[in-house]
């Protein structure tokens, strides 16, 4: 897609400052006039990082043509001042840097190093760590800029508050939330701009970012001039391991988020981020609850009859092959299961997993399970499977706590209890440490 890029004079910076010109992200705009430091410049001064050197050209008022997935490949190898640097030169006062108060502060300090005006903002979703807000003044004494705040709309907030509660996230998912403390406040934000600087990068999400170019059309938002294609984001960090950006943040002693030292490595809003432990992906620490509860079939408030099953084109059910097929895997049928519910047949202690045949973590923990009974083959235990599909499916809610496949059951010899089995690790070993911790 070619981009079609206007260059314009420069903006009105002001005196010994970075920041100039934040007309374009107009809303909870911060005036150029309030950035005035007052009385506290000389003591702030000596805080701040020295001025480099080069030299910022006066922009002139260009016409340019731009093919951005072949300026893409061609920054592809560059390093991120390198990119940083075309980029700001390219959009001058219509470019911002998107800064969420973590490890990409590294963006910034590139952005320092061009020697160019820049411009940063942030969203501040009402909902931020204290150490999150501590390091946004640090920035911006360091930088000397005001980093440009974007607040969600009052009456959105409170509509979600007030109708669902401060944690309604941990409930019902985390996007309603986001879209009105993120989402739209980014998106006005983005519709003063015609480009904008994030810290992608490709390490961060095996899932979702492993193939985030250096630069690309925005493919989610539109900038100024309205529309699909009318927004450029770039990622300078795209090629760059987390590793090299801490490696860089130390190197240059740049300011960081005091949550890192505490084993935060993404960090986000209060209530959705939290440390990860040596090993786990950096994206561990984010949504977790929401993490977890992908590993099951039909989720949120426990809502078993809104499960989708499997259907061909034509709308017919697709049958799935039976599961848990092993030699040492007791089928149990209804009359087995009210039996147990009601406490009877508990001579001997039982495992039971409830399961939809079409259900794909069902089928993902089949093998381990038919492993689990072979190892307690001749055990005190028995280990069965109920298959909960179906004309099943409104017994087991009610009667054996179903609110999703796979739910795997403990029934104790002699005793009316039901414990259910807590984690979604359903590997060999974690089902062989349950059994082992009941009996
Ligand atoms: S990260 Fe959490 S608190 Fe922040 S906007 Fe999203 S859901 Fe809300």
């Amino acid at each position: 897609m070619v981009f079609v890029v206007l260059f314009v004079g420069a903006g009105a910076s002001l005196k010994g400052q970075n920041v100039h010109n934040l007309g374009g992200l107009s809303s909870a705009g911060v005036s150029a006039r309030s950035l005035s430091l007052g009385g506290k410049k000389a003591k702030l001064e000596q805080r701040r990082v020295p001025a480099v050197s080069a030299t910022i050209a006066a922009r002139e008022v260009v016409q340019s043509s731009v093919d951005i997935p072949k300026l893409a490949e061609e920054l592809d190898s560059a390093s991120p001042l390198e990119i940083m640097d075309k980029a700001l030169s390219m959009f001058g006062d219509d470019i911002a840097i998107a800064f969420s108060g973590a490890e990409d502060v590294a963006l910034i300090e590139y952005a320092h190093l061009t020697g160019r005006p820049f411009r940063v903002f942030s969203l501040e979703t009402g909902r931020l760590n204290p150490e999150t807000y501590r390091l946004f003044d640090e920035v911006e004494k360091r930088y000397n800029i005001r980093i440009q705040y974007m607040f969600p709309d009052a009456t959105e907030v409170e509509e979600l508050v007030r109708t669902k509660g401060l944690f309604s996230f941990y409930e019902d998912g985390h996007q309603e939330c986001c879209r009105v403390r993120k989402v739209r406040p980014l998106r006005r934000a983005l519709k003063g701009l015609k480009a904008w600087i994030t810290g992608q990068r490709k390490d961060q999400s095996p899932g979702t970012r492993a193939s985030v170019p250096v630069v690309q059309v925005d493919p989610a938002f539109e900038g100024l001039d309205g529309g699909p294609g009318s927004l450029v984001k770039w990622n300078p960090l795209s090629n760059v391991s987390g590793t090299a950006v801490w490696s860089f943040l130390r190197t240059m002693d740049v300011p960081v988020n005091a949550l890192h030292s505490q084993g935060y490595v993404s960090i986000g809003c209060e209530p959705c981020t939290r440390a990860v432990l040596p090993g786990q992906h950096e994206r561990e620490g984010r949504w977790w609850w929401e993490d977890a509860k992908a590993k099951e079939c039909g989720l949120h408030k426990g809502n078993i009859d809104s499960l989708t099953e499997p259907q061909s084109a034509l709308g017919e059910k697709v049958e799935a092959a039976d599961l848990f097929t092993g030699e040492n895997v007791k089928t149990f049928a209804r009359g087995d299961m009210e039996a147990l519910a009601k406490g009877e047949n508990r001579e001997k202690s039982s495992i039971v997993v409830l399961y939809a045949p079409w259900c794909s973590f069902s089928q993902a923990m089949n093998d381990s399970y038919n492993t689990f009974a072979d190892k307690l083959a001749g055990s005190k235990v028995v280990v069965g499977k109920f298959n909960a599909d179906g004309a099943e499916k409104s017994f087991a809610k009610e009667n054996l706590q179903l609110q999703s496949y796979p739910t795997v059951l403990f029934f104790p010899k002699n005793s009316s209890q039901i414990i259910k089995y807590p984690s979604e690790n359903r590997e060999v070993d974690a089902l062989l440490g349950f059994v082992e911790a009941l009996q």
